[in-house]
Formats: C-alpha cells, sequence, structure tokens
C-alpha cells in the first residue's frame, strides 16, 4: 500500500499551494472588508484576471476532457487541487469546468450549452431542489406536459446555487406523472430568456441561492438533456460527483483554521502563559488534527475509488459525513481558542463558522447520508469490514 504522491502530483499541490499563497491569500483582508460593506468579496473581473493567470499554469479544467482544452487531473488530483484551494475563503475557483451532466449534451446543444460553459461565456445552474422536495427528491412536483414539439412548465424550485447569476437553468421536470421519480422525470436546458424568473435568497452565509419561477415557460424537445424521462439518474449523478468534494474541502479549511489557532496560541498570554501551555488548548487541537487526518484518508480513498472507475457511492456519503461535521467541530473550537477575536469580522473564523455550516445542509444532509450508509449496511450491498 502506498499513500504517498508521485513527484508529479507533488509538483501539481505544490503549485496551487503556491498560487494560492502569492496570489490569494493577499486578497482575504479586502474579501474581510468588501463583505463587511456589503460588496463582493471579490469582482468577477478580479476573478477573470486570477482565471487567466492560473491558465497560464496549466490550471484550466482540471475536470474537463482534453478534447475540450482542459487538464482533465482525474479525481485523486482533484482531491488534492480541492484540499489547497480551500485553504483560502477567497471565493475563487479555476476556470473551465461544466456540470458533468453536461456532457449528456448532443452536439447541437454543446455548442450552444457545454462549451460556452466551459469557456466561462455562459453561467448554468442544477435546479432540482423545490419548496416540497429537498430531501425527498423524488417527490418533485414541477411539471413538464406536452404540447406539440415543445414542453410547457410550470412550478418553483428553490435554494438554486447560482439561481440568480445563471443564463440557463439544468431543470428537473415530471413527464411521465404515473412514474415520476420512476422513470417520468426529464432534465430541460431552460434559458432564462425563455421566460423564468429568479429571486435571491439571503442565507448565513456570504453568498445565497434563489429561488426559480416558471409560470407557463415554453421549452423545445430539442432542449432536453438526456432522454426523454431519464433525468432522475442524471439529477443524482450530478449531487454524487461533489460529495466526497466537500470532504476535501473540508480538510482545506480546517487546516488553514487550525493553523491559524495553534499561531494564536503561543502568542496569547494569560495568567502569565502562553495559552498554548494550557491542556484544554492542547486537547482542542490534538482533536482537531485526529479528525482533519481521518477525513483527509476518507475523502482520498472515495476520490481513489473514482479514479479506479468503481463505484464510490458509499465511500463518499462517509466522507461527506464526516468531513462537514469534522470542518464545523474544528472551526468551532479555533473560534474558541480565539476567544472573543475570533467572534469578531476581523478574522475569517466567524466566517467560516457560518459558511460551513450549510456543508451539513446541501448535497444531501447528515440525516441522509447515515440514511444511505446504514440502507447499504442493512441491505447487504456493503459488508462491514470489506473496504478492501
Ligand atoms: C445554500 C444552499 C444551496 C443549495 N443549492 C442547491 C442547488 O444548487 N440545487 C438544488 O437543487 N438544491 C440546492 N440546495 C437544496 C439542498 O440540496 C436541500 O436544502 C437539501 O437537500 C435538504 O432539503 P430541505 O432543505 O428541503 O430539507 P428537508 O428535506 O425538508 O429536511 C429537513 C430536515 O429533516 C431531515 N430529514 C429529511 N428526511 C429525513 C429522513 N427520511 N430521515 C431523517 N431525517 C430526515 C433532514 O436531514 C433535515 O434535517 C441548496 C440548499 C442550500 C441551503
Amino acid at each position: 500500500m502506498d499513500f504517498s504522491l508521485t513527484d508529479e502530483q507533488k509538483m501539481v499541490q505544490q503549485t496551487v499551494r503556491d498560487f494560492v499563497k502569492r496570489e490569494l491569500f493577499p486578497l482575504e483582508g479586502d474579501v474581510l472588508r468588501n463583505e463587511r460593506e456589503g460588496r463582493p468579496g471579490i469582482e468577477p473581473a478580479k476573478i477573470r484576471e486570477l482565471q487567466r493567470k492560473a491558465r497560464e499554469m496549466g490550471f484550466w479544467g482540471i475536470n474537463t476532457p482534453e478534447e475540450y482544452g482542459g487538464a482533465n487531473l482525474g479525481p485523486l488530483m482533484t482531491a488534492v487541487v480541492s484540499m489547497e484551494l480551500a485553504r483560502t475563503f477567497v471565493p475563487f475557483a479555476f476556470g473551465g469546468n461544466a456540470d458533468n451532466i453536461l456532457y449528456y449534451c448532443n452536439e447541437e446543444q454543446k455548442q450552444r450549452y457545454l462549451i460556452p460553459t466551459i469557456n466561462g461565456e455562459r453561467r448554468s445552474c442544477f435546479a432540482l431542489t423545490e419548496p416540497g422536495a429537498g430531501s425527498d427528491a423524488a417527490n418533485i412536483q414541477m411539471r413538464a406536459i406536452q404540447d406539440g414539439d415543445d414542453w410547457i412548465l410550470n412550478g418553483e424550485k428553490v435554494f438554486i446555487t447560482n439561481g440568480n447569476e445563471a443564463d440557463f437553468a439544468m431543470v428537473f421536470a415530471v413527464t411521465d406523472a404515473e412514474k415520476g421519480a420512476h422513470g417520468g422525470v426529464t432534465c430541460f436546458l431552460v434559458d432564462r430568456d425563455m421566460g423564468w424568473r429568479s429571486t435571491y435568497i439571503h442565507t448565513m452565509g456570504e453568498w445565497g441561492p434563489a429561488s426559480l419561477y416558471f409560470e407557463n415557460v415554453r421549452v423545445p424537445s430539442k432542449n432536453i438533456l438526456g432522454k426523454l424521462n431519464g433525468g432522475f439518474n442524471l439529477g443524482m449523478q450530478w449531487i454524487g460527483a461533489g460529495r466526497w468534494v466537500i470532504a476535501c474541502r473540508a480538510v482545506g479549511v480546517a487546516e488553514r483554521a487550525l493553523q491559524m489557532a495553534i499561531d494564536y496560541s503561543h502568542t496569547r498570554v494569560t495568567f502569565g502563559k502562553p495559552i498554548a501551555d494550557r491542556q484544554a488548548i492542547q486537547w482542542m487541537i490534538a482533536d482537531s488534527h485526529v479528525e482533519i487526518e481521518a477525513t483527509r484518508w476518507l475523502a482520498l480513498y472515495a476520490a481513489w475509488l473514482a479514479e479506479q472507475k468503481q463505484d464510490n457511492r458509499h465511500a463518499s456519503s462517509i466522507a461527506k459525513l464526516h468531513g462537514s461535521n469534522m470542518v464545523n467541530h474544528v472551526i468551532d473550537r479555533v473560534l474558541q481558542i480565539h476567544g472573543g477575536m475570533g467572534y469578531t469580522k476581523e478574522l475569517p473564523v466567524e466566517r467560516w463558522y457560518r459558511e460551513v455550516r450549510l456543508w451539513r445542509i446541501f448535497e444531501g444532509t447528515d440525516e441522509i447520508q447515515r440514511f444511505i450508509i446504514s440502507r447499504n449496511l442493512l441491505r447487504g450491498h456493503v459488508k462491514v469490514g470489506e473496504a478492501l
């Protein structure tokens, strides 16, 4: 068994680490100040400039096949890169990526949706959740009724990330009411100018999703993504792809924050001694590191399974459940170690505290991950002790 990265993988890791330190860390003060004053943390033009710089270093389309100009680094390197990028809270991502399910576009759709999304000219959003169907996504009610060669969409989507910014949505609607999620849901590519509206939802984080409203929105049949009535599986594929990446991001955030707490504990003196000398603080540091390391290997294992083209759904749920809870525990301890300073907006700790709370909710809540893990075990799809 070999736990080490290859020389090439280490080089990629170091390059991203350097990029984050050189280009993104210096922006952190501005991001905190801008957000405190109600502005976006970083301007879109600045993001594009950084994406251009990253592209010159080869970081463009890290999951995008070479035929579309991407670096296509694969799941393991995506894991490593995600951990590195998450060390900063500057809201930045490398360019050149598209949602995994957009690769189901036919040739004509590729020109209109996939390729412009990869190139950053168009912005997508994934619209599955509805006011009455979140965890229970199979219960979506949005209807699409056929009218000649078009479909008429009616209904509401909620909590849609990028829903207020996107110019097209991947919308999941019931096209066969009897079958519902069992072969009666279709995914449509719906341009904003076909008539849907959105409203921004304010959240406890520094960004918000949107509600999407569809009132007799007419969508041509040629905008069906994949197969008619084949949409539910696409939706599950989209959600499944992100789970282990959340665990990777949890590692990056928690490591950076823990290092801040370690540094602070050496300099903060109470009752004549640095707080680092107190067992109460040492145990918080030790427990945090143990939990971070556990998530690292769970996340890398899920990524490794994907790299081997093996089913990683069980491992992804474990990594997501552990990672999203771990990062919440760690940030809470880091805030505690910083005392009153941790609670201020001078430091990013309270920002992380608010941001990572979401990670226990989206892309499958804690309870849904537990449901999936226990169902796999109880039904015998996965056997205890057979991970290797
Ligand atoms: C900021 C944000 C961004 C999001 N982005 C997107 C997006 O881009 N696209 C999209 O489609 N959706 C998105 N979502 C929706 C997200 O996926 C759902 O919020 C999530 O799946 C939970 O659904 P819900 O909010 O309806 O909660 P519910 O499903 O109503 O759950 C409420 C509570 O009950 C628990 N629960 C539910 N069922 C069970 C059960 N069977 N057993 C035990 N406990 C249960 C849940 O775990 C939770 O604690 C986003 C949400 C947020 C907050």
